[in-house]
């Protein structure tokens, strides 16, 4: 029996997500859409679904009589929104502490994965595509250290706070939560036009709007 996951296209993986509405997906789709991008309806027909990883050669013909049957011996994973049948769970575990992708020695802990990495192969993992790229570490990249600087090219810096964050997106997002847009200057079509907070606004009022100081023009 072939599979082919409707999202990714991976042919047979090894681990897979059965739904409660029916449809199948690879595990590696299913967790990072209800976990990573904190959502829980099926990406096919939309229904909110109930979802348990398995190695692909566990049959789950019908979700509900095999969840039924095997609800006591599987585990809720809160973070996952998922079960986990047995046969995947070291598995599912591995992408959020997987062993050294250079050598497999595999750590308690992320954290002293990270220490080893460093120490023995002088590589490291990015900070801004750990923290924002919707990968589990298990597939996130390590970069010798020559190379980083180079990577961080790709990500933006916020030029108020110096934040890092992930690409041009999350960086407009960033302004539209964080700063304070100047309504004068879009109403101008003056882009970007962003202050860290209220007094730097003002300031720039100052600077670069008229203000006026009649207070009845104030209360406008
Ligand atoms: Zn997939
Ligand atoms: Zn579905
Ligand atoms: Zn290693
Ligand atoms: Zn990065
Ligand atoms: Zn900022
Ligand atoms: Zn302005
Ligand atoms: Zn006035």
């Amino acid at each position: 029996m072939s599979f082919i996951c409707p999202v990714c296209a991976t042919d047979n993986p090894k681990f897979m997500a059965s739904q409660s509405c029916g449809h199948e997906l690879c595990a590696v789709c299913a967790l990072t859409q209800r976990s990573l991008q904190r959502q829980t309806k099926c990406s096919i027909c939309k229904e909110e679904a109930r979802c348990i990883i398995h190695a692909s050669s566990v049959n789950v013909d019908n979700f509900r009589t095999f969840e039924s049957k095997f609800k006591g011996v599987m585990r809720y994973d809160n973070v996952l929104k998922s079960y986990i049948h047995s046969t995947a769970s070291i598995y599912v575990e591995s992408l959020q502490n997987p062993p050294c992708p250079e050598c497999t020695i595999q750590y308690p802990t992320f954290d002293e994965l990270k220490q080893h990495i460093e120490k023995i192969h002088k590589k490291v993992y990015c900070f801004t595509c750990l923290k924002y790229k919707p990968l589990f570490k298990l597939h996130q990249k390590v970069y010798p250290f020559s190379q980083l600087p180079e990577h961080l090219t790709t990500h933006e810096r916020c030029r108020l706070c110096s934040q890092m964050l992930y690409d041009k997106d999350a960086i407009n997002e960033h302004y539209r939560a964080v700063h304070i847009k100047c309504e004068l200057c879009a109403n101008m079509s003056v882009k970007d036009s962003y202050w860290t907070d209220q007094n730097a606004l003002i300031e720039h009022y100052r600077e670069a709007h008229h203000v006026c100081s009649f207070s009845v023009c104030q209360l406008n």
